[in-house]
């Protein structure tokens, strides 16, 4: 089902969906059913996956030389989703990326998750390569989410590339764009970000899910300005709770988000990182219950794979 008929039939209840990330090359699904498993008394009514970036590996050729090939440490996303789907029957959300993919991968990859029965997916740019210091589009692949999404919308309406054919028989795929509250970082501004976003929507984006965030404030501000800028898809807000001490340094590096000083305060405090670990339980759960409150449409949660820290939130919220 599509996740605005979900909310639409919710008639106002906050749903519990989350996001988990495939396993790296090599490792079994079983991974990820035993992060899923605890999670599923819950209810959610979407799972997210993501997609990773290649990456250049160097291999050593014996003779002085190096041989540069291209890998996906975390592949299978599409797979997970599909045995997800059929294992608990819930619907999940491949995570669909600009970066790496040229045009005809990305229709394939559409035709696959029609064939498939998968409803939604999410457009998203990607992030620049491991080594790149700013992205650079894949030649033949897009350059923003916003013509990811236009790609998806054709196809939607039976426009397959190139005008070699049209056809009745269309995909019906809802639509999720990525948010930042506290902008992108690559954005002059938070209007500049906003007004990228709202082609995105006008693109045709059916909702939005943000980047995490840790204050209340930025998610309530963001949702009011997207209104003001003429968005009107629901935002649905992720959640991340602080795991270890690493990520006062590491989330505001990569994500270009701030956090609230009673929570820095909090973690500082912490002598392990098992404290560190519910000192984040706790602040979602607080940042969880407000949030609830306002009626937002989902509480998303970001597990990076791990699950207890997500079930103890929403045994206190769901
Ligand atoms: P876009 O919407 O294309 O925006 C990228 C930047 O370009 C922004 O600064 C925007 O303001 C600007 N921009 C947009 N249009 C224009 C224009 N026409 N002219 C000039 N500037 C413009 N990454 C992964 O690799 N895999 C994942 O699975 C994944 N999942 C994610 C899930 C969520 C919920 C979120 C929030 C992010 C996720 N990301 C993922 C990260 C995401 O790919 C990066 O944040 C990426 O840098 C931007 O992606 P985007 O889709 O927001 O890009």
């Amino acid at each position: 089902m599509k996740i605005t008929e979900h909310i639409k039939k919710a008639n106002n209840k906050t749903l519990f969906s989350f996001e988990i990330i495939p396993p790296k090359k090599g490792n079994s699904i079983q991974q990820l059913y035993n992060c899923i498993d605890p999670l599923m008394e819950f209810k959610p009514h979407l799972i997210d996956v993501t997609t990773s970036r290649e990456e250049f590996v160097y291999i050593d050729k014996g003779n002085g030389l190096l041989d540069r090939k291209t890998t996906r440490s975390r592949p299978g996303t599409l797979g997970i989703c599909a045995a997800i789907k059929h294992k608990y029957d819930v619907d999940t959300v491949p995570h669909v990326l600009c970066g790496g993919f040229t045009k005809e991968e990305t229709e394939y990859l559409l035709v696959d998750c029609h064939y498939l029965g998968i409803d939604n997916v999410m457009a998203l740019r990607g992030d620049a390569m491991a080594h790149q210091k700013y992205f650079q589009a894949t030649e033949g692949g897009h350059p923003f989410a916003k013509d990811l999404v236009l790609q998806i919308k054709d196809l939607n309406s039976g426009k397959y590339l190139h005008n070699v054919m049209e056809t009745d028989y269309k995909s019906d795929f809802c639509i999720g764009v990525a948010g930042y509250p506290e902008k992108h970082l690559e954005s002059p501004s938070l209007q500049t970000d906003l007004k990228h976003l709202k082609e995105k929507v006008d693109a045709g984006a059916d909702y939005i899910v943000t980047q995490m965030f840790f204050d209340n404030q930025k998610y309530f501000q963001f949702v009011e300005a997207a209104k003001e800028a003429g968005i009107h898809v629901p935002i649905i807000p992720g959640i991340k709770p602080i795991a270890v001490k690493r990520h006062l340094q590491l989330l505001p590096q990569v994500f270009s988000i701030d956090l609230p000083e009673t929570l820095i305060s909090a973690v500082e405090s912490c002598k392990t990182n098992k404290d560190v670990r519910q000192v984040g339980v706790e602040w979602a759960i607080q940042q969880s219950k407000e949030l609830l409150e306002a009626n937002v449409p989902f509480l998303h949660y970001y597990s990076m794979g791990k699950s207890d820290n997500i079930k103890k939130i929403a045994s206190a919220i769901f």
